[in-house]
């Protein structure tokens, strides 16, 4: 299989080919065409699979094609929010959308703890498509009033696995009841504890499943 076989933009297809991908890993290939046509995912990968790419890319896709709404602040609104367990993670990944996106006029931002919050808070009130953050400093910016996640679209847990080895359930949950209920979810992890299928049993509806 082809990537130009995926029915992506021209654009992203174009920013792949760039990065001297020549085919689509097995989890791209299985995910990209469900969650183009709008399904919640459950997605067992690990790193190093291409997991990244799976939901960017079509993540990239569907933002592509719709008006930005604005956000309370008057910016631009969070239409896609993904959550990560570590910094780094969250760095990666929006590494990534940058780099998909670059022939894309949409923007992107990573907040996460350990540095300071007033430039991120100043980043939040400008706007962005698409967030890529840590629960925690999320949540410490959703409780200072800082965050609009009245539009988000789209909501992925990476490595949803590792985020609840690290605690972070309550602050998932927190996030979790704050945005729209009408969404397209996605979850990816590496294993499938009880904990991961009942939050998974929350938040996906009718998912298909794709396991590399
Ligand atoms: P990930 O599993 O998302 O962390 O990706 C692992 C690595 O595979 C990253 O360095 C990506 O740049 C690379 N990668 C992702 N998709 C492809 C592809 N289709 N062909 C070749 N390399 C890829």
């Amino acid at each position: 299989m082809k990537f130009e076989e995926l029915n992506l933009a021209p654009a992203i297809i174009k920013a792949v080919l760039e990065q001297g991908y020549e085919t689509p890993t097995p989890i791209q290939a299985q995910a990209i065409p469900l969650i183009l046509a709008g399904h919640d995912l459950l997605g067992g990968a690990q790193t190093g699979t291409g997991k990244t790419a799976a939901f960017v890319l079509p993540m990239l896709n569907r933002l592509s094609l719709e008006e930005a709404p604005r956000s309370k602040f008057g910016g631009i609104a969070i239409r896609a929010l993904v959550l990560t367990p570590t910094r780094e993670l969250a760095a990666q990944v929006e590494e990534s959308v940058q780099t998909y996106g670059k022939y894309l006029e949409l923007s992107s931002a990573a907040i996460f703890g350990g540095v300071g919050m007033n430039p991120q808070i100043s980043r939040m009130k400008k706007g962005v498509d698409i967030l890529v953050a840590t629960p925690g400093r999320l949540l410490d910016l959703m409780q200072q009033g800082m965050m609009d996640l009245s539009q988000v679209q789209i909501l992925v847990l990476d490595e949803a696995d590792r985020m609840l080895d690290m605690g972070f359930i309550h602050d998932v949950k927190k996030v979790l009841a704050a945005v729209p209920k009408a969404k397209q979810s996605l979850l990816f992890s590496a294993t499938f504890s009880d904990e991961i299928r009942e939050l998974a049993a929350t938040l996906l509806k009718d998912p298909q499943s794709v396991q590399v």
